[in-house]
């Protein structure tokens, strides 16, 4: 079995359609796909038909707020038409959109025209600043997507805007209540402390998080041992995904991140009692 539990596709800020991920994940051979989208689950019913080769996990990426941080949180093997989860998704995809709006008010300012218009015409249900980054670079304004980040789109940069994610525990819940399970993704991307990081695992075991991902993207195999220490400590499980956005970055694929650990495959969230797939 081959597991990736974390992707996105064009409903959210992934380049390609459900049915691309599903193929891709045939060719490279994984037997258990989460499609992932950042606040949206609409790749879910599009690839429902489709995937009779392979087991598709339903599953979402939840923007959240933590001591003032911001957190995400996967869902898998969610329920998405239960209510609680679909409102909340609801009121963050409106967020993201005004949030948008404000950005496209600043760009304004500073005399650029076209970002509304530029993303009425994309397929994304859950706009994000990746879409604001490609609208700079395909206007010219900048070279490429990292430069857009850094100049324009976080904290301190020309036209941030302060999102208003939903608290971590919300997330939680709502994954919960729609009878999945909630995973911590990608730990080291934030920019915590290694104090702050122990705390927010902690604070996420409390508030009945189910599993910390250890294993994504190109993370180093220290920094992966350090981590399934930290969810085996805590009798967390751990979880693992590529977080795929865009085949035309080479360094990503589905179903490429480093193997797990033999005691993190023991513990690996589709040996929890309550995965169902
Ligand atoms: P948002 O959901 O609007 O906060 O946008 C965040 C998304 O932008 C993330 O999911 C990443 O895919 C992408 N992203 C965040 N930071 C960067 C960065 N520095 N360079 C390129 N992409 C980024
Ligand atoms: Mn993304
Ligand atoms: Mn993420
Ligand atoms: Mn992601």
């Amino acid at each position: 079995m081959k597991f990736d539990l974390h992707c996105h596709s064009h409903y959210s800020d992934g380049k390609h359609s459900p049915s691309f991920l599903v193929h891709r994940a045939l060719a490279n051979q994984v037997t258990h796909l989460a499609i992932t989208d950042h606040d949206c689950t609409a790749a879910i019913g599009e690839v429902k038909d489709i995937s009779a080769m392979l087991t598709l996990i339903p599953g979402v990426e939840i923007s959240c707020e933590w001591q003032r941080h911001e957190i995400h949180i996967v869902g898998l093997c969610i329920n998405s038409e239960e209510l609680q989860l679909e409102s909340l998704l609801l009121a963050q995809q409106a967020g993201r959109r005004a949030r948008l709006k404000e950005m496209g008010n600043e760009l304004q300012k500073l005399g650029v025209d076209g970002l509304i218009e530029y993303c009425a015409k994309l397929t994304c249900k859950s706009l994000s600043r990746s879409h604001v980054a490609d609208f700079l670079v395909e206007k010219g304004i900048v070279k490429n997507r990292q430069k857009a980040f850094k100049t324009f789109l976080t904290k301190g940069g020309r036209i941030f805007v302060e999102p208003n994610w939903c608290d971590m525990t919300e997330a939680i819940d709502a994954i919960h209540n729609a009878k999945g399970l909630s995973v911590l993704a990608h730990p080291t991307r934030y920019p915590l402390s290694k104090r702050k990081l122990t705390n927010l695992v902690s604070n996420f075991a409390i508030a009945g998080g189910d599993a910390i991902e250890v294993s994504y993207g190109n993370v180093d195999l220290h920094t992966q041992k350090h981590l399934t220490e930290i969810a085996l400590g805590k009798s967390l499980h751990v979880s693992a995904g590529s977080d795929f956005h865009d085949s035309n970055a080479h360094w990503t694929d589905i179903g490429k991140y480093p193997t797990l650990e033999e005691r993190a495959e023991k513990n690996a969230i589709w040996e929890h009692p309550k995965w169902h797939s």
